[in-house]
């Protein structure tokens, strides 16, 4: 992803954010993600949400303190280990670019 607008940011901000519960089942579903986790072998993931829609968590780049990456995460409710879910790779999955389109 290079050279976005301003414009653009924000679509993309409010595209991540219009993502619900229901369809982040769906992509760790349709991409295999509900596996034993690999710190305990539990099979019991749960992704944490706010006003019923999936929790986003935001990351600062030390290098670039104007950027930064979403994450969704899905816990362990057995021994707490978290994986995080690049939010940018959901949302390329429900919001193709077009092609020629960057
Ligand atoms: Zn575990």
């Amino acid at each position: 992803m290079t050279e976005m607008t301003y414009e653009e940011r924000v679509k993309l901000g409010e595209q991540t954010l219009s993502i619900t519960s229901a369809q982040l089942r769906q992509y760790q579903l349709e991409k295999k993600m509900i596996t034993e986790c690999e710190a305990c072998g539990a099979l019991d993931w749960e992704s944490p949400e706010e006003n019923a829609m999936p929790s986003l968590t935001a990351t600062t780049a030390v290098r670039s303190p104007g950027a930064g990456n979403w994450f969704f995460s899905m816990i362990c409710n057995n021994c707490g280990h978290t994986r995080l879910i690049n939010a940018g790779t959901v949302w390329q999955y429900f919001f193709r670019k077009e092609p020629g389109n960057g």
